[in-house]
């Protein structure tokens, strides 16, 4: 008899978050943006697994629902041991002893109890949707991924990180479809989400990895407030990679060499960037917007330097 592949604890874990009631804070307020997961993604279970299901959904909602994905230690901590242990079908090292993952007894048990549930009811879709992303996107990195990846080191002034960047492509994700944590750096996309498919799903891909190279953006942005005695704006730089991301692939995604279908594309074959397509710029970064046009185009056009560039946005904020 061959092995079943194990079932992804982490995803299982993104699974719960997914279907967590919303997040409160101590005050009962909304402690943040959330998932909305729709209501036919719901499985339909016996009532044993359903019991079962409820549990850990309710020990999720009560030790981590309140915590974001991406800002919390915990949670991250949590989504890379869980990475780590990824070729476990349990975590409590009972049948093998490096399948040990030393979390929490609690977790472990609900984790391990739960994980039949997810595997007969959301794992065959989970796992059918990761697989068609992947295949979706992979053409495109080998055909373009060179090239586009060497564009942004030199527009970042910076290099690739030289190992490998893990890319776990799952069911669920955070609120935001897709997020990257860093040390070690791991970026972590929704296969499900439709933010994130067609030939967009290659902007994602980019512009999450772009948040380990775009740290020199966030220095320049820093130090040139610091010499202006300004305060510095909290997401100017995240602006600046969503603008730089979309605007570096716009040309690549508008060819039509692709393959890929083109949902979300303009008519006449053009291709809209996320942060556009998904109103980004108009949830309090329309100002930016306009200083990205302004001042950072010109030097994506060669026509002014980094320097500048940094600099004239900052000195008109
Ligand atoms: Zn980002």
């Amino acid at each position: 008899m061959t092995r079943k592949p194990p079932v992804r604890f982490l995803f299982l874990l993104f699974a719960l978050s997914a279907f967590a009631p919303a997040r409160f804070d101590k005050n009962g307020k909304n402690a943040g943006p959330t998932l909305k997961v729709a209501p036919e993604a719901k499985p339909a279970l016996t009532a044993a697994e359903q019991r079962v299901w409820d549990e850990a959904v309710a020990y999720y909602a009560a030790n981590y629902a309140n915590k974001d994905l991406l800002f919390s230690s915990d949670l991250s901590q949590l989504k890379d041991q869980l990475g780590d242990f990824e070729d476990c079908d349990e975590l409590s090292g009972r049948k093998r002893k490096f399948c040990d993952a030393g979390m929490p007894a609690k977790l472990t048990q609900v984790l391990e109890s739960v994980a039949p549930v997810y595997r007969a009811h959301l794992w065959p879709e989970h796992d059918r949707a990761n697989r068609r992303w992947i295949a979706r996107v992979a053409p495109l990195v080998r055909e373009q991924g060179v090239g586009l990846s060497e564009r942004l080191a030199d527009i970042y002034q910076t290099r690739w990180p030289r190992q490998k960047i893990r890319v776990d492509v799952t069911g669920y994700a955070n609120w935001a479809g897709a997020y990257t944590t860093v040390d070690p750096l791991r970026v972590t996309i929704s296969s499900l989400d439709p933010r994130n498919q067609g030939a967009e799903a290659l902007e994602v891909l980019f512009h999450e990895s772009s948040h380990s190279i775009a740290e020199p953006v966030q220095a320049a942005i820093i130090r040139e407030c610091r010499q202006r005695d300004k305060a510095i704006p909290r997401d100017l730089w995240h602006a600046l990679v969503f603008y730089t991301t979309g605007e570096v692939l716009r040309p690549v995604l508008s060819s039509g060499a692709t393959g890929g279908d083109h949902d979300g594309s303009v008519p006449g074959g053009g291709y809209t960037p996320y942060a556009l397509r998904e109103g980004l710029y108009q949830r309090g970064w329309s100002d930016y917007l306009k200083l990205l046009q302004r001042f950072w185009q010109p030097y994506l056009d060669g026509t002014a330097s980094f320097d500048d560039a940094i600099a004239r946005m900052v000195s008109s904020l």
